[in-house]
């Protein structure tokens, strides 16, 4: 038995001895197989990131990237409805629109007569702002005896506005304006109705005609146009 217990050992001291080389060759290979693999695992994790700018061209490399950024922000257009606005604050109207078959003409105190008015007057205390009713560009300001200072602007879509009876007139032909872009004054300039009062003296023509000013001075004409929006 003692013999046998001591024995043992020595054979497997035997063993590793005699094949120490095939052992340390096993060891190797494994230790090489690690090796690869982790190196392997290593280049496909890696491989993810680079692979984008890699698949893509120079030129598609922007774009490709991008997507991803701006799909939140990926402006998309939406139809609002952008409605006329008053020209200013006015406390009444005084003469109104009266041009057609369907118009009798009205009495004008200051020139003394009955005639058509193919305008709406609209009062306002001396000095009142009035303002773009829409955007548009000033194509006419200029000064009449019988109108007095006043601007023309073309809204588009073949609408165009006269703003008449103005003082300190603030725009010149050519200029951009906003909707709510101050042009003027109400004043009493237009000798042809001074008697009337401070007022704003509005026309508005529409694909050549004149046509009552009240519905775009009452916000009731609109157009719908497309914006983009962010979101
Ligand atoms: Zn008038």
């Amino acid at each position: 038995m003692n013999s046998n217990t001591t024995k043992q050992p020595s054979k497997f001291r035997r063993f590793l001895r005699n094949n120490a080389a095939l052992l340390l060759l096993i060891f190797c290979v494994l230790a090489i197989a690690a090796v690869v693999l982790a190196v392997t695992l290593t280049r496909d994790n890696n491989s993810v990131i680079p692979d984008n700018p890699v698949t893509g061209n120079p030129d598609d490399n922007k774009p490709n990237v991008k997507p991803d950024d701006d799909k939140p922000s990926t402006p998309t257009t939406e139809k609002i409805d952008i409605h006329f606005a008053s020209p200013l604050d006015y406390t009444k109207v005084g003469l109104d629109f009266t041009f057609g078959p369907d118009h009798l003409f009205v009495y004008k105190q200051t020139l003394n007569e009955y005639s058509s008015h193919k305008a709406v007057d609209l009062h306002a205390a001396e000095g009142t702002e009035v303002k773009s009713m829409y955007d548009g560009t000033v194509i006419e300001s200029k000064l009449s005896y019988l109108d007095g200072y006043y601007v023309v602007i073309d809204h588009g879509d073949n609408v165009i506005a006269t703003y008449a009876s103005l003082s300190d007139v603030q725009v010149n032909v050519g200029d951009t304006v906003k909707q709510g872009d101050v042009l003027g004054y109400v004043s009493t300039t237009a000798r042809c109705e001074f008697k009337e009062g401070p007022h704003l003296h509005l026309e508005v023509t529409a694909d050549g005609k004149k046509v009552d000013p009240m519905p775009y001075v009452k916000g009731e004409v609109y157009r719908t146009v497309e914006v983009e929006v962010k979101k």
